[in-house]
């Protein structure tokens, strides 16, 4: 029933400005304004702060319906998963109401602030720095690839406290857009996701209130692996959602499409991508609900299958597209047909929230016990 009222709203307000979107690399806010009117826009924020409680799976179920038919819009419920998470794993009671109840409304989009321009995979190796003063805290740094950037109200920014103490000496913080000192960097130009903005966030002497740091010092990223933990599932929900969207057109055009006298479905070399493309995308969906389960239930091996679901599915994402521009022969590779745009955003899942690599080191040293 969820999945269905998601897939209406998402094929009639959603999926008809996605190629513009992607073509005019903008932001999609018909998709932030649908997704607010139907209260689709962060599902996972809890009911005590005036959010739906949607527990982890349904939130999967609204981002792969999203990203069906639109990866870029597909990060608005995403992201402010990833953003605000900090704050309802580790925030206190103050932060949480403050920050949650006007993204349960609708009113400020969540960011997350972690990697930097010379702290990708290794992001303990982070310059931002937060110096405590009285009762505040002065931030200055740059964060790169920040997801939604400019367009979210709010920010989850890592910084060091303690450059002594390595992963022990980083700390979170809530930084508002309207915080002086806050700035944007111009929008990356991307092979991907082209609607979902991508820029740097500068912070320049931003001197925010102590009580803005989120659980106690030295514990940012040790939340911010945390959260990754849950929202890596948010990620393989996305790689599901393109690459059903990918198959789902494909296994339409092959019985249109002719070629010698008949429909191209009647030839056994289509049939069998299709089966394979489909049996990845159901192994990728039974391990990404299992991840969701293990994410809502928070289960001790979560961060293997955290890691394993997102390394799957988007992998499984990229041959799945791969093979849909295939299915459609010269015309798949235009921008007359839609999955040029899926094979394109697909790639994106197998890099953030850690690379494939960084997923199967983690994956190595959290093997499941037996
Ligand atoms: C569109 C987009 C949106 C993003 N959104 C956000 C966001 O909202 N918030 C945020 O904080 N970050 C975000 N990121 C950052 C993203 O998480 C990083 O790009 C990613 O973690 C990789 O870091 P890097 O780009 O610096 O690559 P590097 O760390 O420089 O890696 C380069 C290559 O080396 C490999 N590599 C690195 N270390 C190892 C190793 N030990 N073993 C084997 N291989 C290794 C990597 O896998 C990769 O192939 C986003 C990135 C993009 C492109």
């Amino acid at each position: 029933m969820l999945r269905d009222a998601i897939r209406s709203l998402a094929e009639a307000k959603i999926a008809p400005h996605a190629a513009l979107v992607d073509e005019e690399a903008r932001f999609p806010r018909e998709a932030l304004d649908a997704l607010v009117a139907a209260d689709l826009h962060a599902v996972h924020v809890p009911e005590s702060y005036g959010g739906s409680g949607a527990d982890a799976l349904a939130t999967v179920i609204v981002i792969e319906e999203v990203a069906r038919v639109c990866a870029s819009s597909s990060l608005i419920p995403a992201v402010n998963k990833l953003g605000s998470l900090p704050v309802i794993l580790s925030g206190s009671e103050d932060l949480k109401k403050k920050y949650m109840m006007p993204l349960a409304k609708g009113d400020g989009m969540f960011s997350y602030c972690l990697s930097e321009p010379d702290a990708g995979s290794d992001a303990v190796g982070m310059k931002t720095k937060a110096v405590r003063d009285g009762d505040f805290y002065v931030l200055n740094g740059v964060k790169r690839w920040i997801t939604n950037a400019g367009e979210s109200q709010y920010y989850t920014v890592l910084a060091v406290t303690d450059p002594s103490k390595r992963s022990k000496g980083i700390s979170a913080f809530v930084v508002e857009k309207s915080d002086e000192g806050v700035s944007f960097g111009a929008p990356e130009r991307k092979l991907g996701i082209k609607g979902s903005p991508t820029r740097e966030v500068y912070l320049d002497n931003v001197r925010i209130p102590a009580d803005r740091m989120i659980g106690a010092e030295g514990t940012g990223f040790a939340t911010a692996m945390k959260t990754l933990d849950h929202t890596r599932v948010t990620i393989a929900a996305q790689a599901v959602g393109i690459a059903q969207g990918a198959l789902d057109y494909a296994k339409g055009y092959v019985q249109e499409r002719k070629q010698f006298g008949k429909p191209i479905a009647d030839f056994q070399g289509i049939q069998f991508m299709l089966a394979d493309m489909a049996m990845k995308l159901e192994a990728a969906r039974q391990l990404t609900y299992s991840a969701a389960a293990k994410s809502e239930r928070g289960d001790s091996d979560l961060t293997f299958f955290g890691a394993s679901a997102k390394c799957f599915a988007s992998d499984a994402a990229m041959e799945i597209t791969t093979d849909a521009v295939q299915l459609l022969g010269g015309y798949g590779y235009t921008r007359d047909y839609p999955v040029e745009r899926m094979m394109r955003d697909a790639k994106i899942t197998q890099l953030y929230e850690g690379t494939n690599q960084v997923q199967r080191i983690v994956m190595a040293r959290n093997l499941p016990g037996a």
